[in-house]
């Protein structure tokens, strides 16, 4: 286990997913003010301006960080120490690496630290922080992250940002490689994206317009890897008519409150939509429509996800009330694999899904897969791409799974005696996927990143000329306002400042039905701020 040791409860996020970007599997555990564990005495000797004190290896773990945090000039801004301890083996002597950090430079002449507010003015201190972690880091295991100390989750809002300020691309470059020490290919990557978001953002109107999200938090099984709003049909199915005409409601409010604002895409995803009966599908879609003035909507995507959950009759209703972008995914074309995840639903039925709904017309088919999925190797990412291509998607996104301790699916990949560590994404099998998605015709058009992603990597979207999800880039870039319908969805009001203000739903089921009004009330206030 790794430690991290913290005075005040700053920055706390960032600080753990860098270690974790290089210590990946590996378990690291923070200490910080209102934990048992906390003791003032960690921080002895490594006070602002002074020489490292004596701190002994009692502590018990081959590295343990300490962040001192000894003045704050204002929310972001402060001034403090950090000591990365690493135990040596042979004598059990302590390794010191100590350097200070203050929102402008850093202590000594040794420990230069540039922050560049240009950007990230209000950050330079966090920034500070990462650079020497990340430098202490590079050094002890001679990793270099292919995203740097970078742990947000959009880095293409960076380039971005600088293209809208006439930036050119090598003082992009220059400004990403000495803010960040991102790699060059993933400077690259970002720029291209970002060029290619203001292209397909360019006709949105953000004052005037907003996008809809509506949830269906119900899916055939639970795959071990889901982190989202998930319940197994089989036990809800009862309520679905119940949950229908609490949307419903839901609409009838944007309906009231909306009117005269343009909606620039419709996105319904959860969950597994199409886990709706035909009919229900229908009614909720027509309900929408008919409420709802939808003819501006650049795209009405309906996530499709599962194959299992895929009928003729829905793809016809989805057809009928306007949906022109689904989603199947395969996450990898390997049966085992499939059972391995719990899936439930064999490579077979996804092709036959697909089949379908190319046969009921729709030209717009996204596909989601999962790299670093255990048991998996660089060939087997190749055979999944083959296999996909032969289907030739018009969108493929691809994901770095994320095994988090503790969750189903690290519980019974160590029931099967799988060893966790050995569980992840690689270059060569990013390569693999991003050579194969342009084999296909396809372009990476967005990015974003998670916590504890494998390999510290990203999820890339590709698509073909003219098909790239216009609702994916929004939510990324956080641009236009997103009103949220249903359980565990999220509401996010972006206003003209670019100030961001969120309401969440509650996730479970029949909370969020037993509280409807709740729910659109504080929407309503939201929007009335
Ligand atoms: S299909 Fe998606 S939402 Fe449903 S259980 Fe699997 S990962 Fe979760």
């Amino acid at each position: 286990m790794k430690k991290i040791i913290l005075n005040k409860d700053r920055f706390q996020y960032d600080i753990h997913s860098l270690f974790k970007a290089f210590y990946g599997n590996e378990d690291v555990k923070v200490i910080a003010p209102g934990s048992a564990e906390y003791d003032d005495g960690f921080f002895e000797g490594i006070g602002h301006h002074t020489e490292m004190g004596e701190l002994n290896a009692e502590l018990g773990e081959d590295i343990t960080l300490i962040c001192f945090f000894d003045e704050e000039i204002s929310e972001d801004s402060l001034k403090g120490s950090i000591a990365l301890l690493q135990k040596e083996d042979s004598d059990n002597s302590v390794h010191k690496y100590v350097r200070s950090f203050s929102d402008n430079k850093s202590a000594s002449q040794n420990d230069s630290v540039s922050t560049n507010g240009d950007v990230e003015s209000v950050d330079t201190s966090k920034n500070a922080v990462k650079k020497i972690i990340y430098t202490a880091l590079n050094k002890k295991t001679g990793k270099e992250l292919p995203w740097g100390s970078l742990t947000g989750i959009r880095p293409t809002r960076i380039a971005m940002n600088l293209l809208e300020k006439g930036k050119s691309e090598e003082e992009i470059a220059d400004y990403m490689k000495k803010t960040y020490f991102v790699s060059n290919e993933k400077i690259a990557l970002s720029t291209l994206i970002a060029k290619r978001e203001r292209e397909i953002l360019k006709n949105i109107d953000y004052e005037n317009g907003y996008s809809l999200y509506i949830g269906i938090p119900f899916c055939p099984t639970t795959c071990l890897y889901c982190s989202f709003t998930s319940y197994p049909i089989g036990a809800y199915k009862d309520m679905v008519d119940d949950y229908i005409k609490c949307l419903k409601k839901e609409i009838d409010y944007v309906d009231e409150d909306f009117a005269g604002k343009t909606i620039d895409t419709v996105y319904m995803g959860g969950g597994t939509p199409t886990t709706l009966l035909p009919e229900q599908m229908e009614d909720l879609l027509g309900y929408l429509s008919e409420k709802l003035d939808l003819s501006h909507a650049k795209e009405f995507t309906v996530e499709s996800g599962r194959p299992d959950s895929i009928t003729r009759e829905k793809l016809k209703a989805m057809k009928k009330m306007g949906v022109d972008r689904i989603s199947v995914n395969p996450q990898t074309m390997r049966d085992e694999t499939l059972k391995l995840i719990g899936r439930r639903h064999t490579v077979a039925q996804l092709i036959e899904a697909y089949n379908m709904a190319r046969e009921e017309g729709f030209d717009n088919i996204n596909m989601d897969i999962i790299l670093g999925l255990p048991g998996e190797n660089a060939g087997d990412v190749q055979y999944t791409m083959d296999e996909i291509a032969k289907l030739m998607p018009d969108d493929l996104t691809v994901h770095s799974l994320a095994i988090k301790r503790g969750s189903r699916l690290y519980e019974v990949l160590r029931q099967k005696g799988l060893d966790i560590s050995l569980i992840n994404n690689t270059e060569e099998m990013m390569n693999i996927a991003s050579m194969g998605a342009v084999s296909m015709g396809l372009k990476p058009y967005y990015l974003y990143r998670q916590k504890n992603i494998s390999g510290n990597f990203e999820n890339t979207g590709y698509a073909k000329q003219g098909k790239a999800g216009i609702y994916n880039i929004l939510i990324n870039e956080e641009v236009q306002s997103i009103v949220a319908l249903g359980a565990g969805t999220v509401t996010k009001r972006v206003f003209g400042n670019g100030r961001i203000e969120r309401c969440d739903n509650v996730k479970d089921v029949k909370l969020y039905m037993e509280q409807i009004d709740e729910m659109i009330a504080r929407k309503r206030s939201l929007f009335n701020l």
